[in-house]
């Protein structure tokens, strides 16, 4: 007889691991007990050797679901003796800090009695157990007891109380359990409903009856039936899920997805669309084993997935000019459920106008969506924290986050080192995200939003005191943007603490390498829309040499005006004009469509703009090359949103055309990538009349062989092999894989990001980690 103590670190608490582990000792004849502690999971166990082997090795592999082991310490120690296994009572330190699972997908054991009429929660929307449901978005703080969540308005029913204290059970301690009886309840607000099932601000303040079973489900039932009804009719419903409303529609409605665009003021931009399974999603997109894996794993998030080019019915409106839809499964027994009811594939974006946070409580959705929504599917368990879909793909065979929220966080990335300090990083304006590090944990928040208003700012400032309070972290240094006029920026100097500033690119490598591990020296190739550099110009297309501390800008873009600054953004077709004006371009053959299709005026304005230097900050951005490219080759002359004109170039690239264009390299301190010659080239193409899907693909080549190219100077000069890859224009596959494989060819060795977005939803993880490295210079 032998006897071991383990020591298990992680998710290990409120995911079922405690019962599991019960349920695993009983099965083996393991005793012993099991026990929660601040510090994670404590476990003796007596029995033979054999077992002993076998029971460590099962507690690594076969955890639940929702648990993410970090380690099992494993020490032999003296037997004392047990006759049995057993779950011993908790012990806690006041200032421990614990991790909180994120809220995970419905799990296949709760789906199986959803659809089971003999179980008492057939058909109830907010089935759960250790093993699924909501968690980050119901936790007001630690330890994570019912009274700490927002189910404290919910006492139990014997039944749902029964298996909430038994180790056997499931639900044991699972504290979002509920039941048609006890639990949360659906609510439908709309004209010509019977009152009683309408939500009004007094049912979240009453106590709320234990209520009868099958009334409950009938009730349930009833305002499903009504909700598909109303989608089917065209309508636009408000559903309050998770994390925060969805804005939901019929996906094969035209009319239907173009009014909740016309109405959410979201134009261009694609709209996620929810399918009841993985083969359901085949009838529009291709999908590969990878891509099925994150569709239908336990977070659920939307994956970015390949139209087919003939799909089945769905509204051309949904991803207009688009190569890509974003796609995902239901991740709630109540999505599940109107999926079902509903019967067709449903559009689900988030519940906002446009720019705006997530809305959140049922009083504020009602009162902020009133102009976009027909009906509010609503329910009365309170959300804590707002927490937008997740959105990820595949890009060169790896996974490459896109937005970074439900199903993730707040789960920390691991550091690479391990912080004296705690540490606050602001992040960027927009796409932001803030981090927050202790010990050797970066808590990246989840997709906070771009930092313009005030709705959002305040988003940003809860958001950081929930974490704060629930990972007992207090900033001591707090690192920023060099741009003084995002909100960020400002908010972070506010604080009166000790702070950094980080250059934003500096920031984008960072991210990559400390989510790698690679302390050294690196080549960073940060490609993007805006960033601040150190001598006050817009940045974007640059290649960088250096570390955590420090960094050199080894070569960038060679820099084109943005005349009218952010106008340009909005109309590319600026851009290109000054794209041709800065290259002496403007007579070429090639840029006459261009030239024809300018308003009356345009030109002559722009000109003079540019040749006085009027509002026409130069800029090194390779975001805003792509516009100018797009624009010329007559794509589109206005964005609807940012980098939209780039998108559609990408979608349109014929992966089967021949050829490439080539950028110049002038060498100096830093070097410049030319890119006139490639504009020339373009234009000699238009005028030849060559298609723009070619164009597309050699301009595609051409950006991919200059990364290389840069890179392969900066590896002579210095030997060093490794090549970081970050900044939005990474989102473009055709960049990034070019850019990818070119440098494993070269013997390089390109770092992406795996678990952060490469676009600026990364910045605050490598502002983090800035600050890290130059906390002494404070
Ligand atoms: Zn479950
Ligand atoms: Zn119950
Ligand atoms: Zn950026």
């Amino acid at each position: 007889m032998k006897a071991v103590s383990l020591h298990v670190t992680g998710v290990v608490q409120g995911v079922g691991f405690r019962p599991f582990v019960y349920n695993l000792a009983r099965s083996l004849g393991v005793r012993g007990w099991v026990r929660n502690t601040s510090e994670g999971v404590f476990c003796l166990a007596e029995g033979e050797q054999e077992t002993l082997d076998e029971f460590v090795r099962r507690i690594r592999d076969d955890a639940p679901p929702m648990a993410v082991v970090e380690a099992v310490f494993a020490e032999e120690v003296d037997p004392e003796g047990h006759d049995e296994f057993a779950i011993a009572s908790s012990a806690a330190a006041p200032d421990a800090m614990t991790l909180v699972s994120p809220d995970i997908a419905t799990c296949a054991a709760c789906e199986a009695e959803l659809g089971d009429p003999e179980d008492r929660r057939y058909r109830y929307p907010f089935i759960n157990c250790t093993n699924c449901g909501p968690r980050f978005t119901i936790i007001g703080d630690v330890p994570y007891d019912r009274p700490m969540t927002s189910m404290r308005d919910f006492p139990m029913c014997p039944e749902c109380a029964a298996e909430y204290a038994d180790p056997a059970d499931r639900r044991f301690h699972a504290q979002p359990d509920a039941c048609f009886v006890c639990g949360p309840r659906l609510y439908l607000n709309t004209p010509d409903v019977p009152a009683e099932w309408q939500w009004a601000p007094d049912r979240e303040t009453t106590p709320r009856p234990h209520r009868d079973r099958e009334a409950e489900r009938e009730r349930s039932d009833a305002i499903l039936a009504r909700t598909a009804e109303l989608l089917r009719d065209g309508a636009v419903v408000a559903v309050k899920g998770l994390g925060g409303f969805q804005l939901a529609c019929d996906a094969t409605n035209e009319a239907a997805v173009a009014t909740l665009r016309e109405r959410k003021r979201r134009w261009g931009k694609p709209l996620a669309v929810m399918v009841p399974s993985v083969d359901a999603a085949r009838a529009f997109c291709h999908v590969s084993d990878a891509e099925e894996a994150l569709l239908a794993g336990a977070q659920r998030p939307i994956v970015l997935l390949r139209l087919r080019e003939r799909h089945a019915t769905l509204a051309p409106s949904v991803a207009p000019g688009l190569a890509e839809l974003g796609v995902m499964l239901p991740y709630t027994p109540l999505h599940r459920l109107l999926l079902e009811a509903a019967g067709r594939p449903l559009v689900m974006t988030s519940g906002n106008l446009s720019e705006e946070p997530i809305a959140m409580e049922n009083a504020e959705a009602i009162d902020r969506l009133a102009a976009i929504a027909d009906a509010f599917l609503l329910h009365d368990r309170g959300i804590l924290s707002r927490y937008d879909d997740s959105v990820t793909r595949i890009v060169a065979g790896t996974e490459a986050p896109v937005r970074r929220a439900r199903g993730f966080a707040p789960f920390p990335l691991r550091l690479p080192f391990v912080s004296d300090i705690h540490i606050l990083a602001a992040g960027p304006e927009q796409k932001n995200t803030f981090t927050l590090v202790r010990d050797d944990y970066a808590f990246v928040s989840q997709h906070i939003g771009d930092m313009e208003n005030a709705e959002t700012l305040e988003h940003f400032e809860t958001t950081r005191a929930l974490y704060e309070r629930l990972f007992r972290v207090r900033p001591e240094l707090v690192a920023y943007d060099l741009h003084p006029e995002y909100l960020s920026t400002k908010l972070a100097l506010d604080l009166g603490l000790p702070t950094v500033g980080v250059q934003h690119h500096h920031a984008h490598i960072a991210s990559v390498t400390a989510e790698h591990g690679v302390a050294e020296t690196v080549i960073g190739v940060a490609f993007d829309g805006t960033g601040y550099g150190t001598d006050g110009h817009i940045w974007g297309g640059e290649v960088l040499l250096g570390d955590w501390t420090s960094f050199e800008r080894f070569a960038h873009l060679a820099e084109l005006p943005l005349p009218g600054g952010a106008a340009a953004i909005r109309r590319p077709a600026r851009m290109a004009l000054g794209a041709l004006e800065a290259t002496g371009l403007l007579e070429h053959p090639g840029a006459a469509p261009l030239r024809s299709r300018l308003a009356e005026g345009e030109e002559s304005t722009l000109r003079a703009m540019i040749a006085q230097g009027i509002n026409t900050p130069p800029t090194s951005s390779a975001g805003r090359l792509f516009d100018a490219v797009a624009a010329l080759a007559g794509v589109r002359d206005d964005a609807l949103y940012e980098g939209q004109a780039a998108i559609e170039l990408e979608a349109l690239a014929d992966p089967m055309a021949e050829g490439a264009y080539a950028f110049g390299y002038t060498e100096g301190a830093p070097g410049v990538i030319e890119s006139a010659p490639v504009l020339e080239a373009v234009l000699d193409d238009i005028a030849a009349g060559v298609p723009v899907s070619v164009i597309s693909a050699r301009f595609h080549r051409a950006v991919g062989a200059a990364i290389v190219d840069a890179c392969t100077r900066a590896r002579e000069r210095t030997g060093v092999r490794n090549v970081a890859l970050a900044g939005g224009v990474f989102m473009n596959r055709l960049v990034c894989e070019g850019a990818v494989r070119g440098l494993a060819e070269t013997d390089m060795r390109p770092l992406t990001h795996i678990r952060l977005p490469a676009n600026d939803g990364g910045v605050s993880f490598g502002q983090a980690v800035i600050a890290w490295a130059r906390r002494h210079e404070v």
